[in-house]
């Protein structure tokens, strides 16, 4: 039988431990606050905000939303940005990508104080990742360190592949599950466009993460008997259903069930806990700025 892995009750889980944490700073007279920044007119960047400040309302997070015209000067977003960093009670700032191409995407996530970044994209924040002394961990590849632990895979010398070497999920993944400790120890391949032969790595691989953003690139096929498989993609195909459209993964869902001995469903894997982790990362920005101690799920 495979392991279908539940995202929603991971979450659920990490949520519940939110709200005690939350609850232990009220006590001490502090509300967490995240700061949401939104400088484009994408329809997928407005939901994704709302989603996240719903979140946040959900486990008793102050939320705010600042919202900038897409085609203010690029110092509209770095003053406001600025005013954010310098005020006490906002305790976790994320700037929504993607920024107008006339902000420059450097400074952007240079432009976060690193102790506010709850994102994790800050230069400083992944150096600190990469070097082992990680301040916060960024969402997704936090929520699929989790997602790995819940299910009791065993990482420690693990052939894990992580397909797709982005920013945000790829290349800090890799770096977090070949760093030393709990959830890390594996040997990585980190896999992306210019890889020859995919298929020879993932086949090899005890774990295959693949975030590549390409519909169904990764089938059973290309699976060993009894591997892991997390499924980062979330990916639009046409459907003749209300929304005109269903979301698929990066993972041939079905062909992958028959070899995988564990698998992340999309959705309700990787994304509810990406959102979770959000929040722990805002409640432990929130804890480290006022010296109150919570208990971190
Ligand atoms: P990016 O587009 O930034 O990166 C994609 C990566 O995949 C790149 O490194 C690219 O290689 C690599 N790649 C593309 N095509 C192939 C291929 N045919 N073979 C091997 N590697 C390939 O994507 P993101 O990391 O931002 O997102 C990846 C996917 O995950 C998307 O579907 C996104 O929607 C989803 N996502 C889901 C989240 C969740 O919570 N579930 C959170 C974040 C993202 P190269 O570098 O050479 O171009």
């Amino acid at each position: 039988m495979t392991n279908v892995i539940d995202g929603n009750a991971a979450a659920a889980d990490v949520r519940a431990g939110i709200e005690d944490c939350v609850e232990t700073l009220g006590a001490a007279g502090v509300t967490p606050r995240l700061a949401t920044v939104l400088m484009n007119d994408q329809q997928a960047s407005a939901t994704y905000v709302s989603m996240k400040q719903q979140d946040c309302e959900e486990v008793g997070i102050a939320a705010e939303d600042v919202r900038i015209d897409s085609d203010a000067p690029a110092e509209e977003l770095f003053d406001a940005v600025a005013d954010l960093n310098a005020r006490e009670s906002v305790h976790g700032i994320l700037v929504q990508d993607p920024t107008p191409e006339h902000v420059p995407d450097e400074r952007v996530t240079s432009a976060v104080d690193p102790a506010k970044d709850v994102d994790a994209f800050h230069p400083e924040n992944v150096g600190r990742l990469v070097a082992d002394r990680p301040r916060f961990r960024p969402c997704t590849p936090h929520g699929i360190q989790r997602l790995l632990a819940n299910a009791g895979v065993d990482l420690d010398g693990a052939d894990v592949v992580v397909v797709g070497r982005s920013k945000i999920v790829g290349k800090p993944l890799a770096n977090m599950l070949a760093g030393r400790g709990d959830g890390g120890n594996a040997t990585v391949t980190l896999c992306h466009s210019h890889t020859d032969d995919l298929a020879a790595h993932t086949r090899r691989a005890d774990v295959v993460v693949a975030a590549a953003g390409v519909t169904e690139l990764i089938d059973g096929s290309m699976l060993s008997e009894g591997c892991v498989v997390v499924d980062v993609g979330i990916n639009r195909v046409d459907e003749t259903n209300e929304k005109g459209y269903r979301l698929v993964g990066d993972v041939d869902f079905e062909s992958a069930k028959q070899k995988a001995s564990a698998i992340t469903p999309v959705p309700g894997g990787v994304g509810p806990m990406t959102r979770a982790m959000l929040l722990y990362n805002t409640v432990k920005a929130a804890s480290e700025q006022t010296g109150v101690d919570v208990d971190l799920p």
